[in-house]
């Protein structure tokens, strides 16, 4: 049995029935059976339902959002927000998908001609966290649709409401029964699913430590993975920045999502010419950040996602202290019940230190000062992670610095960074590997076949 909870009030939601090795049996049966007739679906028939499928995420959008928020407490804005770029990325493969199959071509030397035709694989499995708990699942759903296979979902245990919720509407979209299927367990059964030959590959959005868990098991079953792992992205600020909007930008930045953002720019490494200033601007604006229930509209930090995940963002605070880091405001438990902490802000923190090299996944900000624009580059790759990152600067020379030299699978200029629906997204070094979104997550899970004609 899953119990859900209510982080802002620390209150049970509901209690959902796990499955046994027979249910989790009968569900790989009917994945298995709906992918025979699936692969070979006609394109249209599966652009319908994606759309079908987009149209549902907002006619519901208010339902949806509001049901997350009770899960996972984020600000019903972002929630809101999060079910519309569901809609739209759902729209964007049922819209300009078909082409991202089409075969390629190549003149043989012998005379011949080969082709490269993308056929899909089957059964896939999608281990998925809490954080934006339809986001990270459509994701993989909507090219998982598109491209013939069909998707196994094993979510975080805390949004299993979500979860059933996103089985629902793929059914109501008219997918046939299996297309989708939420496996309702703890990440126990997992490593015996992903064993199991009707699952040919397996996506992990998640911690670095489940990561490796499931990466280990689809490796000795030769089967493969892509991986969306943790971060800890850097948020640099050069002399040339409009800081006004640097430093409202850095704290949206770090807050998004209750903080609990791979992609939050949780290290703030500023030019020495501008510190001084931005320092006592950016903070300030981090006090000023409205905490409150997020179920409100003009909420901006609502609780964590759990009591232990704040509980775990406290130790990291306490650690922090320990290192010989100034931890310059916040950073506290609020005494209420569930999940609650204030934000807080650290300086001085050692670039080898436990916490200038993990993740804090919750409202704590780093603030760093860089002497020059290498050593902004050192501080910002002075990590294991190599998921995203921002850079402010209009310096056209200064661009092209840091983006060769940032060690991440993404830098946005001048902006929070974030994915977009129609490009590549994933991670390098301890952040995973492979890409989602665009052509070339669609193909992850894809057999480009070499047909020969002779
Ligand atoms: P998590 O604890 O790793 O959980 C993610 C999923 O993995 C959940 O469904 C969890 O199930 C399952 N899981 C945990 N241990 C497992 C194991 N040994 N074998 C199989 N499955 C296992 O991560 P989280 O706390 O939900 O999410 C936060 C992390 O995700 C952060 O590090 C964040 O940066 C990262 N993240 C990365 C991206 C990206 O795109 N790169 C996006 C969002 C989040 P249970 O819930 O049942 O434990």
């Amino acid at each position: 049995m899953i119990t859900t909870t209510n982080p802002a009030t620390g209150e049970s939601i509901a209690e959902y029935e796990t499955l046994d090795e027979n249910g989790i049996d009968r569900k790989l049966e009917t994945a298995t059976r709906t992918f025979r007739d699936w692969r070979r679906s006609p394109l249209e028939k599966r652009t319908k339902v994606l759309a079908a499928l987009g149209d549902l995420y907002e006619a519901n959008q208010e339902e949806l959002a509001r049901l997350a928020v009770t899960e996972m407490g984020k600000p019903i804005t972002q929630a809101r927000a999060e079910v519309g770029k569901c809609a739209h990325l759902l729209h964007h493969f049922a819209e300009n998908g078909p082409p991202m199959l089409e075969s390629r071509f190549w003149d043989l030397s012998d005379g011949g001609k080969a082709e490269g035709r993308w056929l899909p694989l089957g059964p896939v499995l999608a281990v998925m966290p809490w954080n934006f708990p339809y986001w990270q699942v459509i994701r993989f759903l909507a090219p998982t649709i598109l491209a013939g296979n069909v998707g196994l979902l094993k979510h975080a245990s805390i949004v299993q409401g979500v979860a059933q919720r996103m089985e629902e509407l793929v059914l109501e979209a008219g997918g046939p029964e299996g297309l989708f299927q939420n496996l309702c367990v703890s990440s126990d059964p997992i490593n015996d699913v992903i064993a199991d030959p009707r699952v040919v590959a397996a996506t992990l959005t998640g911690s670095e430590g489940a990561g490796s868990a499931v990466a280990a098991q689809a490796g000795k079953h030769l089967k493969k993975v892509v991986l969306e792992l943790g971060g800890s992205d850097p948020f640099i600020v050069m002399p040339s920045a409009d800081i006004d909007q640097a430093v409202k930008d850095a704290v949206t930045a770090r807050i998004q999502n209750n903080g609990q953002s791979c992609i939050c720019g949780k290290r703030t490494i500023v030019h020495a010419d501008i510190y001084d200033d931005f320092a006592d601007r950016f903070t300030a604006a981090l006090k000023d950040v409205k905490l409150g229930d997020p179920m409100e509209d003009d909420t901006e930090l609502g609780p964590l996602s759990s009591e232990g995940q704040r509980d775990t963002v406290l130790d990291q605070v306490a650690k922090a202290k320990e290192e010989g880091c100034t931890l310059l405001f916040g950073g506290e438990k609020i005494d209420r019940p569930g999940a609650w902490m204030t934000v807080g802000l650290l300086t001085d923190v050692p670039l080898a230190s436990e916490t200038g090299t993990d993740e804090i996944f919750g409202p704590v900000g780093q603030l760093y000062k860089a002497k020059d624009i290498d050593e902004a580059t050192t501080i910002a790759n002075a990590i294991p992670y190599g998921l995203g990152s921002a850079v402010w600067t209009t310096d056209e020379s200064e661009k092209e610095h840091f983006a060769n030299t940032i060690e991440a699978g993404m830098t946005t200029f001048n902006a929070v960074n974030g994915s977009k629906i129609e490009a590549p997204f994933g991670g390098i070094k301890r952040s995973g590997h492979g890409r989602e979104l665009s052509e070339f997550g669609l193909h992850e899970f894809m057999n480009l076949k070499t047909l020969v004609h002779p």
